[in-house]
């Protein structure tokens, strides 16, 4: 079993990663703190629940909690407004009080949904995490909890920090492949922002990862867990530092946007954006290097690192001006400056994007 601690002032709270972890909720449970007097409600979604709720419940309610579920429907469109109101309804009716905890079991979707159950419900309740997904080593650690409004994602949300983190490697074994890699996009990025040894590392052991070997995964998502934690506990509300975990994501959330319901996930599409940052760095000085071995270690994760021939360059550089990171005339794109190292530049030509776009097919 691995251990970190998320460090924030005057809160931390600490991350278990191992196998078989769910099998001992209870002691956790109870480690920490959790009520058995107040009811706990569990969120998890319709993929998750048949494979991996009936052991939670059974190990807390044979703790001595009262615990109960409430399933959503599996996919980004249950992060909403009428899910959260869905949610409180039925906090309530399982007598949830003050005192209580909301446990999100699944991937970010659950994680951000639930969390911002847990921050809403009488004006805050306790939250557990217990991921299901790779990708969500990033969303369970930095405490940004969220719903999306039909008009932007993410954008109703708050900071509530879980009580802790139980991050069971058994529970990955059931994750589609292509979540796996979607997944690896995100923890190879914590290494590119950061982590010059790491990034090697990836290189060598992908195969291992994509083959879920728990061993290498536990290393990889524990140092994922840790780069995240490092850059939010030095920037817990997001002045600025925290925009370093962003690489990749200005032509990446483009691409998603573009792709529409056929087109690229979350990861894959941040891959290719990760690649065209890297060549935006190699424009303002860094070596050569850093664009190949972003390419080498996106490649052995098998993620994409072009862009498919369909995408409209046009259409892609419109849905980059609609995003946030677009303001005042210029464009703000973290690039790397090394393996490992990134910089923000706040003031990047929008013809040599354009350019780099271009080059990415
Ligand atoms: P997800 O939660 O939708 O999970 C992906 C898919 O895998 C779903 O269909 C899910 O049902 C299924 N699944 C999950 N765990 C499974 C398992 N163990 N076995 C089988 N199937 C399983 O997506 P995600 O990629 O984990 O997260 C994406 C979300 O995370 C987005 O909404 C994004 O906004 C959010 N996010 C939040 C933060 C943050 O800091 N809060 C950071 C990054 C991403
Ligand atoms: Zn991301």
């Amino acid at each position: 079993m691995r251990e970190l601690t998320v460090d924030l002032g005057e809160r931390s709270y600490p991350i278990y990663i191992g196998e078989g972890l769910l099998s001992e909720a209870d002691t956790y449970f109870s480690k920490h703190g959790i009520s058995k007097k107040s009811p706990l409600l569990i969120i998890t979604d319709t993929n998750i629940a048949p494979l991996h709720l009936a052991l939670l419940e059974e190990k807390l309610q044979a703790g001595g909690f009262n615990a109960s579920s409430a399933v959503v429907p599996a996919g980004e469109g249950s992060k909403s407004l009428a899910m959260l109101e869905d949610l409180i309804a039925k906090a309530l009716d399982a007598g949830l009080d003050r005192k209580s905890t909301i446990v999100a079991l699944g991937g970010g979707v659950v994680g951000d949904l639930a969390g911002y159950v847990a921050a809403s419900f009488m004006r805050g309740v306790k939250f557990v995490q217990i991921p299901t997904t790779i990708l969500a080593h990033d969303s369970s650690v930095g405490g940004k909890v969220a719903v999306n409004h039909p008009k932007a994602k993410n954008i109703i949300g708050a900071f509530h920090q879980p009580e802790f983190v139980l991050y069971d490697l058994l529970l990955l074994q059931t994750l589609p492949a292509r979540e796996v890699r979607s997944g690896l996009s995100e923890v190879v990025k914590h290494g590119l922002i950061w982590d010059a040894s790491f990034v090697q590392w990836c290189e060598e052991n992908a195969g291992k990862l994509l083959a879920l070997d728990a061993d290498s995964l536990g290393y990889a998502l524990h140092n994922g867990c840790s780069v995240k934690a490092s850059v939010v506990s030095q920037d817990e509300k997001e002045n600025g530092l925290r925009a370093i975990l962003n690489l990749g994501h200005t032509i990446g959330h483009a691409i998603e946007a573009v792709g529409g319901y056929n087109g690229l996930q979350h990861g894959e599409a941040i891959a290719i954006g990760m690649v065209g940052s890297a060549k935006l760095g190699v424009r303002y000085g860094a070596p050569e290097e850093v664009y190949h071995t972003t390419k080498r270690v996106l490649a052995k994760c098998e993620l994409p690192i072009a862009l498919p021939q369909h995408f409209d360059v046009d259409a892609i550089m419109e849905a980059m001006m609609h995003d946030k990171k677009f303001s005042e005339g210029t464009m703000v794109f973290i690039v790397p400056t090394a393996i490992g190292e990134v910089e923000i530049k706040s003031d990047v030509p929008v013809a040599w994007v354009r350019e780099i776009v271009e080059e990415l097919k």
